[in-house]
């Protein structure tokens, strides 16, 4: 079973790079933000609070696989309750079974935490990031396109918040494995970041 873990700084180009991994080998992809996002949002549904951890953890363990589809999960402000609630350990320990799970048939899992925690002994580990101002100039794209109106400079500040609450926090924290190939994708196209990601892969995978 291949197993291809992708963890990644926020708007880094990691979702779509997954996706363009995923069809290349043929095989299935999960965003694992979404687990987070979803819970977020099943929080928020219930009037309770991101920052309380047994509200989160309610959340968590009633996410299934049909959860993930709903849209409005990209959104913005679910991006950011996401990241709130993603610091509680139980949160991270209830969404474990369903990651581990997706993981045991094969596959190309994209999160924060996915070659650290979740598949320590994934067949290649990738990390991905780009300068920050770039990272923004992606996101306010995206997010112009669903309708929403913040200007790019706030998309930056939003991103710098991100960044700094995923990569300090106690539990799982964004940071690269030892054994992770780097990826900056800082003035890189789409297919040049997919083709570079197919490079070290095959490297390791293709013998
Ligand atoms: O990748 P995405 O922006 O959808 O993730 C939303 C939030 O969920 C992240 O900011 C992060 O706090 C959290 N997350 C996580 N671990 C993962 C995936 C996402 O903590 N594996």
């Amino acid at each position: 079973m291949t197993v291809i873990a992708i963890d990644g700084t926020f708007a880094s180009g990691k979702g779509t790079l997954g996706k363009g991994l995923a069809a290349h080998y043929g095989l299935p992809y999960l965003d694992t933000g979404k687990l987070y996002r979803a819970t977020a949002k099943r929080v928020l549904d219930a009037g309770g609070d991101v920052s309380n951890s047994s509200d989160g953890t309610n959340a968590a363990k009633r996410i299934s696989a049909k959860d993930l589809a709903d849209p409005i999960l990209k959104s913005g402000p679910i991006g950011a309750a996401a990241s709130k609630v993603s610091v509680h350990p139980d949160v991270r320990a209830a969404l474990f079974k369903f990651q581990r799970d997706f993981a045991a048939k094969g596959g190309v899992l994209d999160g924060r935490d996915i070659g650290t925690v979740i598949c320590p002994d994934a067949d290649v580990k990738l990390y991905v990031t780009a300068s920050p101002e770039e990272r923004a100039r992606r996101r306010h794209a995206e997010l112009t396109g669903y309708g929403e109106t913040l200007s790019v400079a706030d998309v930056l500040a939003q991103l710098k918040e991100r960044d700094t609450r995923d990569s300090t926090r106690a539990a799982a924290p964004l940071k690269p494995a030892e054994d992770a190939h780097l990826l900056d994708t800082t003035g890189m196209s789409i297919a040049e970041v997919l083709k570079a990601a197919i490079e070290m892969c095959d490297a390791i995978l293709v013998r």
